[in-house]
């Protein structure tokens, strides 16, 4: 059996009909860039995740960038990202010449630890960026209440998070001051090259990030600030408006094959089950042979009253000998991924800021253990039960 840890083949196939009817009739009208396709598209977003403003732009990195911008981010200003991320999080402060202040991540959900956002907060702080990673909410109240009371900006990178909550109907990207989503082909929502889109509902803010979209022009050719080329393209505003629809069902599927994982772990006595990570908290290390399950964190009636509907974008196990599994997945055709070997504190571009080894345990365990398994919605169960007897198999020759 083969199992690739992406197919995009079959979601196409679905909605063959529908988007190639889209490429052509672009085609044939000429206009190529933003335009009627890219209005329709911030329209069905505004009614969808419930927001005033919804801006398409050129990619998720580019939705940060503009982000920041737009709430006037400066040299030397300090924005708080976690150290455990796709590069573009803390990649677009040091862009605008701001600093990227890390912090270590929760050991479980692998979001930014809002106890160590409070700790690095200094008088040049400007913003913080929580990450909504892998599909997964960050503890947004905790978040929001630090950024009220020393007046912090909040940007959602929820690049991995289209459609999760965090509690009650909101959906994240929609908590802080302005949200931003990648429509990169990997992500829930993909479309046919490089898109994303920034959200906010502040009137202000909405209409910057429309200007700074088009070089900072109001009127065309008429500059008071310095924007630049964050355009979408109506190809990729088209096949977002076809594929938004099928959106929830996706993330649905997403979420079965997810607890058709946990049960199969379980059954096959990789997983004391949820909630029982034990570490080592100075150092943390896994247990060998122990595999942990993606934690939806609390669920009501626990430490909050939070939904938390995770939509996988990734779905993490954690391993011990992660890159000998790793190595052996391949071997038997399955695909799979590291998201992320190293975090950001140890990466050659940001040395000189200054951090070491050891300065952000649980992002530094993250990265040394955990290993992405194939999710996507059309994954059969026959091929998750193949995944986990292969992980079993793994675990027995140790
Ligand atoms: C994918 C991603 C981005 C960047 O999105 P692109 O569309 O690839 O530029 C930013 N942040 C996170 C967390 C991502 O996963």
């Amino acid at each position: 059996m083969r199992v690739p840890l992406l197919d995009l083949k079959p979601q196409y196939k679905a909605l063959k009909k529908e988007l190639d009817e889209a490429l052509i009739r672009i085609a044939e009208s000429q206009q190529f860039i933003l335009g009627p396709e890219v209005e329709k598209m911030e329209q069905a977003f505004c009614e969808y995740l419930k927001c005033k403003y919804a801006i398409g732009v050129s990619s998720g990195t580019d939705a940060l960038l503009i982000a920041l911008m737009a709430i006037d981010i400066k040299p030397g200003d300090e924005v708080i990202v976690p150290s455990y991320s796709f590069f573009a999080t803390a990649g677009v402060v040091s862009r605008l010449n701001a600093v990227p202040v890390l912090t270590d991540i929760d050991p479980v959900t692998f979001n930014i630890d809002p106890a160590d956002v409070k700790r690095k907060i200094t008088k040049k702080t400007k913003a913080v960026i929580p990450v909504h990673l892998y599909g997964q909410s960050a503890a947004m109240d905790e978040i929001m209440e630090i950024a009220k009371s020393n007046k912090l900006k909040v940007i959602e990178d929820a690049a991995q998070a289209i459609g999760a909550q965090f509690k009650d109907e909101r959906k994240v990207g929609t908590i802080g001051d302005i949200g931003c989503y990648s429509f990169f082909p990997s992500k829930n929502l993909g479309c046919f090259g490089d898109g994303g889109l920034v959200v906010t509902n502040d009137d202000e803010l909405g209409k910057r990030l429309k200007i700074l979209r088009v070089h900072g022009a109001e009127p065309k050719y008429h500059h008071k600030v310095i924007g630049g080329n964050f355009r979408l393209d109506a190809i990729q505003a088209a096949v977002i408006s076809i594929k938004l629809p099928s959106l929830a069902k996706w993330s649905e599927k997403r979420r079965r094959n997810a607890e058709s994982y946990n049960k199969a772990f379980v059954k096959a006595r990789l997983s004391e089950g949820p909630g029982r990570i034990t570490f080592n908290q100075r150092n943390p290390v896994l247990i060998p042979k122990a595999i942990y399950k993606p934690e939806k964190g609390p669920q009501p009636g626990e430490i909050a009253t939070m939904v938390n509907y995770h939509i996988y974008n990734q779905y993490i196990i954690r391993v011990a000998k992660r890159d000998e599994l790793r190595q052996f997945l391949t071997e038997n055709n399955i695909g799979s991924e590291i998201y992320y070997p190293l975090p950001f504190h140890l990466q050659g571009c940001f040395s000189d800021l200054g951090y070491k080894l050891g300065d952000f345990p649980y992002a530094e365990e993250a990265a040394n253990t955990s290993i992405a398994l194939p999710i996507y919605p059309e994954l059969g169960k026959e091929q998750i039960e193949y995944v986990v007897n292969k992980i079993r198999e793994f675990f027995d020759k140790q």
